[in-house]
C-alpha cells in the first residue's frame, strides 16, 4: 500500500498526529496517595464479595482530559440521562463477548460459568443501582488504563478540535464513545468492582467524577465488573423496576444476551434476548436499528442507510451494515482499519483486522455473522481463509450496489453521502480494479458548470461537440480552485471542468486514465486546444488578430526569464488574466508536485510554461512597446513581475521574494504622478 498511503497523507495529517500520541501515552495518576482505609461495607449488587478487605488505598488523578470530557459529558452531552444505563450495558455486553471469544481457546477462563448476562440490581435503601456482568473484568491496570485516561490512538487531535461550544463539541465527544463517564449525569459517586477472568485479586474503583479515583484491592470479587451508580438527589427514577424495563426496552432490546432485573431477590429477564440480526427483518423497528447501531458502532448519529441480509448458499452469513449519516472522526487514520465486527454462529469473535471489508469501506459499521467458519478461528487465519475473502468480495458488490440505488432514487441523500464518504470511496478506484466500474458509477464531482455533484456519465452527456476529453483540474480549496485562471478559457467556451480537491484524485485519474473512451485531461497541463471548441450559442465569431508584433514581446519575455520557465507562448486558456503558469504535456500536475513535495516525496520543481493572453490589455500594450527605445529592459522587468505574480495565484512560493517587492515598488513609483 506504499503509494496509497502517500495518497492518503495527503488528507492525513491528523491520522499522523493520531499515531504520535500513540506513542506517547501521557502519564496517569502523578500524585499517588496512600491513604488509611476506612472500614466502609460495600453495596454488591448482590452477586460480588461482601466486604472489602483492610489495605492500602491509592488516589490518583484523572487524565487531564478525562476530567474535562467528564466535565462534558456529565452535565450537557446527552439530552437524556436515562442513556447511561445504556452505555453500561452496552459495555457489560461487550465485556461478555470478550470472555466468550477468549473462553474459545482457553477454557479455563470461563471457570465454569458460561451463561454469560447483565444483571440490573436497584437497592431503594442504599439507593444504588447496579449493573453487573460475569464478562472479562478488569485488572488493577486495566481500571486505571480504561477508566482514567483515554489511551486510545486520536486523542490528543480529538481534544484539540473541541471547540467550547457546547453543542458542536458533543457531536465529537459523542463520536469518540465515553460511555462510561456517562454514568455521572445520574451519580454522585461510582464504585466499580472488578475482577478480571483467569486472574485471582479483586479491585475496587471508586470516583465522584471530580478529578480523582480511588483503587485498592477488592476481595471476594465475583469474576466480571459490576458498576454501582450511587444516585444524585433527584433522581430515584432509576431505582424503579418500572423505569428500568422500559429504558432497557427502548435502548437494550437488540442485546443478545439476558438483561435481568434482580427485584426483591425475583429475576426477571427484561428483553428479548436474542441478537437482533437473528430477526426477521420485518419484525425490527427503525429505533431498534438505529439503537443497535450506536451499540455496535459507539456512534450518535442516525444511520444513513442500514443493510441487513442473509446470504444462503455455498455461503451462509448475516450481514446488518450500517452507513454513518456523519464521518468518524478517525476516518482518515493512516491504518484505514475497518471496524466490522465479525460473530461465527452468534459468537464474537473480533472487530480487528478481519479482511471482511476493503479499506476504503471503512466507513461502515455493523457485524457480519457466519455460520461456516470454524468457532476457534484465530485472527491470523482470518486473514488468509478463502471463506473469509469470499465474503468480502460478496459484501462489498452488496454495499456499492446499495449505494447505487440511493444515488439514482436519492441523489440528494446520496450527495450526504458523496461529501462523507467520497475520498474514501475513490480510494477504491486506485486499488480494486475488480469494483472499477462499479465505483466510477459511484464517483460524483464538483465542476466550473453546475452548483451540485455530476457523475461522469453526466458529464460525458453534456460534452461539447468537438470536445474530446474530460477535463479536470485539481488543489486544495474548492473556491480557490475554481477561480483559476486556467479555466477562463473554458467557461468562455462552455467547456466544464471537474473541479478536484481530494489528495487522493491525484492517484486515481492517472490510473484510469479514461472514461467511456474519453480521456482524462488537465486544465493546467500541456496545450489544451481550445481552439477548436465553438462558444455555445455563438456563431463563431471572427477572432480579434494578435497583436501584430506578439511575437517580438514572447521573445523578449523569453530572453529576460531565460532558465526560470520552459517556454513563453501564447493562449487560448484565457480570457480575463493576462497570463498563467502551466505544467508541460509530459510534467506532473503542478498541485500534485506540490503536494508532494509538501510531503516530502519529491524536492525538485518541474519548469513551467508561462502563457500569456494576448487579448488581454496589459499584453497589448506591451507588446505596441516593442522596438521602442529602452522598450526590452522595461518588458523583461514585466516579464519578472508577471511570472511572479502567476506564481502566486498558483499558491507557489516565489524564489526571490525581495526582488518581487523591489519591482513593484519601482513600477508603482513610476506610475505617480511627480510632485509639482
Ligand atoms: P467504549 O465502550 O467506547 O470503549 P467506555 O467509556 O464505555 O468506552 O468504556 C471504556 C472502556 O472501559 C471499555 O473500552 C472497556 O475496556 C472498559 N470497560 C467498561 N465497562 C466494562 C465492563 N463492564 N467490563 C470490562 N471492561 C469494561
Ligand atoms: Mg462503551
Amino acid at each position: 500500500m506504499g503509494e496509497m498511503a502517500r495518497a492518503n497523507r495527503g488528507e492525513a495529517s491528523l491520522g499522523a498526529r493520531f499515531r504520535g500520541q500513540h506513542h506517547h501515552k501521557p502519564a496517569v495518576g502523578n500524585r499517588p496517595v496512600i491513604l488509611r482505609r476506612r472500614a466502609l461495607l460495600y453495596i454488591c449488587g448482590g452477586n460480588l464479595g461482601q466486604r472489602p478487605q483492610t489495605m492500602s488505598q491509592e488516589t490518583r488523578s484523572f487524565q487531564a482530559e478525562v476530567s474535562r470530557l467528564l466535565d462534558i459529558v456529565a452535565h450537557s452531552l446527552y439530552s437524556e440521562k436515562e442513556i447511561f444505563l445504556r452505555e453500561l450495558i452496552s459495555n457489560a455486553s461487550d465485556a461478555c463477548d470478550r470472555l466468550r471469544y477468549a473462553a474459545l481457546t482457553e477454557p479455563a477462563l470461563a471457570e465454569g460459568e458460561t451463561d454469560y448476562r447483565v444483571v440490573l440490581t436497584p437497592d431503594k435503601q442504599a439507593r444504588t443501582l447496579t449493573v453487573a456482568d460475569n464478562g472479562v473484568g478488569m485488572n488493577r491496570d486495566e481500571l486505571i488504563e480504561n477508566l482514567g485516561t483515554i489511551a486510545r490512538s486520536g486523542t490528543a487531535a480529538f481534544m484539540s478540535q473541541l471547540s467550547g461550544d457546547t453543542r458542536k463539541d458533543m457531536s465529537l465527544i459523542g463520536q469518540f464513545g465515553v460511555g462510561f463517564y456517562s454514568a455521572f449525569m445520574v451519580a454522585e459517586k461510582v464504585e466499580v468492582l472488578a475482577r478480571k477472568a483467569g486472574e485471582t485479586e479483586g479491585w475496587r474503583w471508586a470516583s465522584d467524577g471530580k478529578g480523582e479515583f480511588t483503587i485498592e484491592p477488592f476481595e471476594n470479587a465475583r469474576r466480571g465488573a459490576a458498576i454501582i451508580v450511587h444516585l444524585r438527589e433527584g433522581e430515584d427514577e432509576y431505582l424503579d423496576p418500572a423505569r428500568l424495563r422500559r429504558i432497557v426496552h427502548t435502548y437494550s432490546d437488540h442485546i443478545g444476551l439476558p438483561i435481568v432485573l434482580k427485584d426483591d431477590g425475583k429475576e426477571e429477564t427484561i428483553n428479548t434476548a436474542s441478537a437482533l440480526w437473528t430477526r426477521p427483518r420485518s419484525e425490527i423497528t427503525p429505533e431498534q436499528y438505529k439503537e443497535f447501531y450506536h451499540h455496535v458502532g459507539h456512534s450518535f448519529d442516525d444511520p444513513w442507510l442500514s443493510l441487513h441480509n442473509k446470504a444462503e448458499g455455498v455461503l451462509e452469513y448475516t450481514n446488518l451494515l450500517f452507513v454513518p449519516s456523519t464521518k468518524p472522526f478517525d476516518l482518515f487514520d493512516p491504518a484505514r482499519k475497518t471496524r466490522v465486527k465479525l460473530y461465527v454462529r452468534r459468537v464474537f469473535i473480533t472487530d480487528e483486522d478481519t479482511d471482511l471489508l476493503p479499506a476504503y469501506l471503512r466507513f461502515l459499521r455493523g457485524i457480519v455473522d457466519s455460520e461456516d467458519l470454524p468457532l476457534n478461528i484465530s485472527r491470523e487465519m482470518l486473514q488468509s481463509n478463502p471463506m473469509v475473502a469470499r465474503m468480502r468480495q460478496q459484501l462489498t458488490r452488496r454495499v456499492l450496489t446499495e449505494l447505487g440505488k440511493k444515488a439514482t432514487e436519492a441523489p440528494e441523500e446520496y450527495a450526504k453521502f458523496w461529501d462523507n464518504f467520497g475520498p474514501v470511496l475513490k480510494e477504491g478506484l486506485y486499488e480494486d480494479s475488480e469494483q472499477r466500474e462499479a465505483l466510477l458509477g459511484l464517483t460524483r464531482f464538483r465542476s466550473t458548470a453546475r452548483d451540485g455533484l455530476v457523475s461522469l456519465d453526466e458529464y460525458v452527456e453534456t460534452m461539447r461537440p468537438e470536445q474530446e476529453a474530460i477535463f479536470t483540474i485539481t488543489g486544495d480549496n474548492l473556491d480557490v480552485v475554481k477561480r483559476s485562471p486556467q479555466l477562463e478559457g473554458f467557461r468562455a467556451r462552455g467547456v466544464e471542468v471537474l473541479l478536484l480537491t481530494d489528495p487522493i484524485d491525484e492517484f486515481w485519474i492517472p490510473a484510469i486514465g479514461k472514461y467511456k473512451e474519453k480521456p482524462f485531461k488537465s486544465a493546467t497541463r500541456g496545450g489544451v486546444d481550445l481552439d477548436k471548441i465553438t462558444p455555445p450559442e455563438e456563431q463563431p465569431q471572427e477572432k480579434p488578430a494578435p497583436p501584430p508584433k506578439l511575437a517580438g514581446l514572447i521573445a523578449i519575455f523569453k530572453l529576460a526569464l531565460g532558465d526560470a520557465v520552459k517556454d513563453v507562448r501564447s493562449s487560448d486558456r484565457l480570457t480575463d488574466s493576462a497570463v498563467c503558469l502551466v505544467a508541460d504535456e509530459g510534467d506532473l500536475d503542478m498541485h500534485f508536485e506540490r503536494l508532494l513535495k509538501q510531503h516530502r516525496q519529491l524536492d525538485t520543481t518541474a519548469k513551467r510554461i508561462l502563457e500569456l493572453n494576448p487579448r488581454h490589455k496589459l499584453i497589448e500594450r506591451l507588446a505596441a512597446s516593442v522596438g521602442e527605445a529602452g522598450a526590452s529592459d522595461q518588458i523583461g522587468e514585466f516579464a519578472w513581475l508577471l511570472l511572479d505574480q502567476a506564481r502566486i495565484v498558483e499558491g507557489e512560493q516565489l524564489p526571490d521574494p525581495p526582488a518581487f517587492a523591489r519591482r513593484l515598488a519601482q513600477l508603482l513609483e513610476r506610475g505617480l504622478p511627480h510632485p509639482a
